[in-house]
Order: structure tokens, then C-alpha cells, then sequence
């Protein structure tokens, strides 16, 4: 009886990459090592999971989120796709550090094809903290993964008892717990104690219906991110383009605003073929087309929706497949 019941219970994989979650504070030190606990050992630490889900685990990384890096976005994706590939496993929760947990989930949502849930978790505290939240966190993201009604929603994010979409979560504190929102789309939905509660569903292309899940991910282009300010000048988008750069995201002032020296050679970049995509350093906010900057003009693209650190990654993307900026600015609009 006891093993039916125990056998009635979802199949969920756990990939493991680091992270706070798994981190731990070294007596004598002021800080904490991530991914210090391996993935087996943030499980034992939750004997409730088994009333959850029958758990296996693959430990893919052991690294603080800020080491995360393209070939671990493309193992994480292969590893997860072939979890998912498994007829009898319901879903997929990766642990993650929460530093880079956005870029990581944003990726995963657009080159996964799969409908079965696929959850990151993080937690601000290290395991060893009082009052961590590695647990709670990890409780809840079993439980989401292992809920049908997660299924169909892209990545998802859980944390401090929230369901957040890969494409609208954004972490916006240093240290404190409550650090990930959702901006203007707002929540997946709410997780409390192992309760899922979903409210919304994703409101662009993702998973499935996204392109880039059709075909292997190939090696990505480079991108890079140049952050502007009052007084900027152009050395570091000069710079870029001469390090190789295909495409530079500009973390824009307000609307994607730069001044007259970094518009210059921006454009002076686009005519080179470089792919210029304009986003905002306000955290909020669509970036829209030719409102101060002639983007017909310059051959530019707006991030529309996209923090800067997102767009990068949807322009990797795009420049796989394209170079065309018209190309290119259809995918702001459609993911
Ligand atoms: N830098 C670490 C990481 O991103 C700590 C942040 C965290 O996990 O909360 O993995």
C-alpha cells in the first residue's frame, strides 16, 4: 500500500548548478562559499520533498551564478531537454545561483521544447544561515515542478513563496530575500507551503513556439552590454566592436537615451553590421522605436520590454540566425 502511493507520486529531476542555496559560511570568515553542499545534501536537508515527488538528482555545476557562462547554459539545456525527453519524469527544477537566475531562465525559456515545467530556485541565504530560505524555496519549487497546472507556462522562477515568469523576473536587490520581481506583467502566480496557486499564463512565444528550440544551439555570437551615463564617451562601444563584439545591448538612460558621442558611434557600429539594440538602465519600462533616436535611421533595434542583461541574451540568439536589424527588432516584439 505504502509503496503504491509512494509510486502514485510525480517524477521530478533535480539539476543541480550552486548557488547561495548551496552555500555555506566558513567559521572565522565574514562572507560564504557557494555551492559548497552538493545537490544530495540540500535534499536529505528536506525529508518533506518525498511527499512531494520521487526526486532524482544530476549535479550539472558547482558554481556561484556570477561564473555562469554559455557552454553551462547549453549543457543546462541539453541535460534538461533530455530529463524532459523522459515520458515518465513530470518536471524539471534546476537550483541556480540568484545573481545570473534571470539570464539562465530567460535562455531556457526560449530554447527548451518542451510543455513540462521546468522550475529555477535559488535562495538569499546560505544553507547554513539562521533562518534560510534554501528550504522553503526548494520545497515550493518541487512542488510547482510536480503540479500539472505548471505545465504550458515556460521556465518559471520560485522564490520567497512567489511563481515568477523567466521573462518578467529580474533581480532587484543585493542581499535581501524578497530581491526577485515581476515588474509591470506581475506574477505566474503564488506557492505557499507546497500550494501552487496560478494566476497567469506567459505573454509572449516561449518553450515550444519559441524558434530557437527547433534546432541545436549552436555556439553564440558575441554580445556585450556597455552601460551609459551622464558624461559618457564612446571608448567602451569602440572597444567592443573591436573585441569582436556582433552585438552591443546599450543599458540606455531612461528611454534607451544616449548622448551625442555614444549615438554616434553606435551608428558608426551599425553601419559596420553590428547589431545595436537599446534597452534602459531604469529597470522598468518599454524601450519603443524613434522617440529621441531616429532608429530607422541608425539601423537600430529597441529592447521593447527586455532589461539589458535579457536582450543580450534574445540578440545571441537572434544573430544565430540573422543580421538583419528588421529581423532582429521582430524578435523584441515577439519574445
Ligand atoms: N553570487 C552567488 C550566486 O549567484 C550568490 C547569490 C545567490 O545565489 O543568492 O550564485
Amino acid at each position: 500500500m505504502a509503496r503504491n502511493v509512494l509510486s502514485a507520486l510525480p517524477r521530478v529531476r533535480i539539476l543541480a548548478t550552486g548557488g547561495t542555496i548551496a552555500g555555506a559560511q566558513v567559521k572565522g570568515e565574514r562572507g560564504y562559499r557557494a555551492a559548497a553542499f552538493s545537490a544530495e545534501t540540500l535534499i536529505a536537508a528536506v525529508p518533506q520533498l518525498g511527499e512531494l515527488a520521487r526526486l532524482e538528482v544530476e549535479q550539472v555545476a558547482a558554481i556561484g551564478s556570477q561564473d555562469m557562462d554559455e557552454s553551462t547554459w547549453r549543457q543546462l539545456a541539453v541535460r534538461t531537454a533530455a530529463a524532459l525527453a523522459d515520458r515518465t519524469i513530470a518536471g524539471v527544477v534546476i537550483t541556480h545561483g540568484t545573481d545570473t537566475m534571470e539570464e539562465t531562465a530567460f535562455f531556457l525559456n526560449l530554447v527548451v521544447r518542451s510543455a513540462k515545467p521546468i522550475v529555477l530556485v535559488g535562495a538569499m541565504r546560505p544553507a547554513t544561515a539562521i533562518s534560510a530560505d534554501g528550504p522553503m524555496n526548494l520545497y515550493n519549487a518541487v512542488a510547482v515542478a510536480a503540479h500539472a497546472e505548471a505545465r504550458g507556462r515556460g521556465v518559471l522562477v520560485v522564490a520567497n513563496d512567489e511563481i515568477h515568469f523567466a521573462r518578467e523576473i529580474a533581480k532587484t536587490n543585493t542581499t535581501q530575500v524578497g530581491t526577485f520581481a515581476s515588474g509591470h506583467r506581475g506574477l505566474a502566480g503564488l506557492v505557499n507551503a507546497g500550494r501552487s496557486h496560478f494566476y497567469a499564463a506567459p505573454v509572449r512565444r516561449h518553450t515550444r513556439a519559441s524558434e530557437f528550440s527547433r534546432a541545436k544551439i549552436s555556439a553564440l555570437p558575441r554580445v556585450d552590454i556597455v552601460y551609459a551615463h551622464a558624461g559618457m564617451g564612446r571608448e567602451l562601444i569602440d572597444a567592443a566592436v573591436k573585441a569582436g563584439a556582433c552585438g552591443l545591448v546599450l543599458a540606455g538612460v531612461g528611454d534607451g537615451n544616449l548622448c551625442a558621442l555614444a549615438l554616434a558611434a553606435c551608428a558608426q557600429a551599425a553601419q559596420r553590421g553590428v547589431a545595436i539594440v537599446r534597452s534602459s538602465r531604469t529597470g522598468g519600462g518599454v524601450v519603443e522605436r524613434n522617440i529621441e533616436i531616429d532608429d530607422d535611421r541608425h539601423g537600430f533595434i529597441v529592447a521593447d520590454e527586455l532589461n539589458p542583461q535579457k536582450a543580450r541574451v534574445l540578440l545571441m540568439l537572434g544573430l544565430t540566425r540573422s543580421r538583419d536589424p528588421a529581423v532582429l527588432q521582430k524578435l523584441f516584439f515577439a519574445y
